[in-house]
């Protein structure tokens, strides 16, 4: 059984409402728990001996519907599942889809070392992040345990990146876990041939490990039922990715029974699921349509409901769709995504430079300062606290007024009468209701840009510098 609310999750908290944890009472404390804001040893008090079995106890209650899995070591660890809910708006997805790349076992040495450096160093800067890939899964072509195992070597001495190593037969999986045993690599896979000796390699060297029963939903649940009474529940489901036509729709419902299952509380089919994209290389002669519907399959099972897959394409335009729905669905729904509100020097400003004003949605921020940027503007940008909204809707639902300017100018201490030649303010096109009220607060001159950041150079042209009154 699992809480969801705070008044139960109170229960179990020591109630002296200390403040150890920030947090001004225990019941607000709670909240943050059932939120998965804070965690439950930032309560220190109940951490000591007294607490222990309640501590223990609301541990357990609190455990995610899918268990979360813990692949690799270290600052690279990929952590996969651990969602409570179907739906990202009824809270948010925890832990996002993690890519994993693929290398194989025939490739040359400097081929692979290319390869695996080329993923690892990928990263794409997007609202104020890197967006960047998790892993290498290392394929098995060869066959060949020796083969298998110098380049699992290779690989772990180029990357620190979590591995995959992919075969269906032990003795191959077995020889490359003995070079990365301390690497905590994931098995892919045990299927209904070999699960028997693959149990046994994850079991002796506490790793996890992917079950593989391609649309059979029964199979894969059997045998998460198995492995656990043998001994281990790090596991990841493959229910199977088949990426063309009916089977593709198949795959679908697939990953959505297996989701919506243990959601609802089936602990035997609780797993993180893994999704092969990669299969669209074995349905497609030409690698245009191989690596398009690849990136088709992955962008549609990142959004349903695969929490870790293996990819081949490496060209940026597979690869940026990918990241991109990503990035979408695992921001969190209830806190907009935001840059701390202050004034930012966008190139070298001095006297002269525009003051130009935005809000603090990082999505407008970053879009108006790589609009200026990349047109070599030197300006002030005012990022206004609103609460993370954008210009628009800011100004609309009143987080975007006049007082709020004045008091970011105020906060920042920059003084737009010693600091600039002109005393002017520019407000984006879409504030410009607040031009009379911006200048009666703040006593500066306000022109109004225009309302898509991407105008601001030919703006600047006519505008820039404003007619002295
Ligand atoms: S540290 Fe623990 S006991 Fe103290 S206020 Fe926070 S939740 Fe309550």
């Amino acid at each position: 059984m699992k809480i969801n609310s705070p008044l139960e999750a109170y229960k179990y908290l020591p109630a002296t409402n200390c403040g150890k944890c920030g947090e001004q009472t225990c019941m607000a404390f709670a909240a943050h728990l059932i939120d998965r804001s804070m965690k439950l040893t930032d309560c220190t008090p109940l951490l000591e001996e007294k607490f222990k079995k309640k501590f223990k106890e609301l541990d357990k209650l609190l455990e995610p519907e899918i268990r979360e899995i813990e692949i690799g070591v270290g600052e690279k660890i990929a952590k996969i599942g651990g969602d409570d809910v179907l739906y990202r708006h009824k809270l948010t997805f925890f832990n996002q889809t993690k890519f994993a790349y693929d290398v194989w076992d025939t490739m040359d040495e400097e081929e692979l070392v290319e390869r695996v450096n080329y993923i690892q160093n990928f990263k794409k800067f997007y609202v104020g992040n890197f967006l960047t890939v998790d892993m290498i899964a290392i394929r098995s072509v060869s066959d060949d345990p020796e083969r298998f195992a110098s380049t699992v070597k290779k690989v772990l001495e180029t990357t620190e990146l979590p591995v995959i190593l992919c075969s269906f037969n032990h003795n191959v999986l077995k020889a490359g876990l003995e070079l990365a045993k301390d690497r905590n690599p994931l098995l892919y896979a045990a299927n209904k041939n070999n699960w028997k000796e693959v149990a046994e390699l994850a079991l002796k060297y506490d790793v996890p490990v992917t079950l593989f029963a391609p649309d059979d939903l029964d199979l894969l649940k059997s045998m998460a039922k198995t492995f656990a009474e043998m001994g281990t529940e790090k596991l990841v489901l493959d229910p199977g990715t088949f990426p063309t036509g009916k089977q593709l729709k198949q795959t679908f419902t697939n990953f959505t029974k297996v989701r919506r299952a243990g959601i609802d509380g089936d602990r035997e089919i609780a797993y993180p699921i893994m999704a092969v994209p990669f299969t669209a290389w074995m349905a497609h002669d030409d690698p245009v349509s191989a690596s398009y519907w690849e990136t088709v399959v992955a962008s549609v099972l990142t959004v349903k409901y695969g929490d870790i897959m293996i990819l081949h394409s490496t060209e940026p335009y597979a690869m940026l769709p990918e990241l991109h729905i990503r990035d979408t669905i695992y921001t969190d729904p209830r806190k907009p995504v935001t840059v701390d509100p202050g004034m930012y020097k966008v190139g070298s400003p001095d006297k002269d430079s525009p003051v130009l004003v935005t809000t603090n949605f990082a999505l407008t921020y970053y879009t108006v300062e790589s609009d200026i940027a990349s047109n070599k503007i030197d300006c002030y940008l005012w990022a206004i606290d609103t609460d993370g909204i954008g210009v628009e809707a800011a100004v609309a639902g009143g987080q975007l007024t006049a007082a709020k300017v004045k008091k970011g100018i105020d906060e920042s201490g920059f003084d737009l009468k010693k600091d600039t030649s002109h005393n002017t303010i520019v407000l984006p096109g879409l504030a410009a209701r607040l031009q009379g009220d911006v200048e009666d607060e703040t006593g500066a001159s306000v022109l109004i840009g225009p309302a898509d950041s991407g105008r601001i150079p030919g703006w600047m042209e006519k505008n820039w510098p404003p007619q002295k009154k």
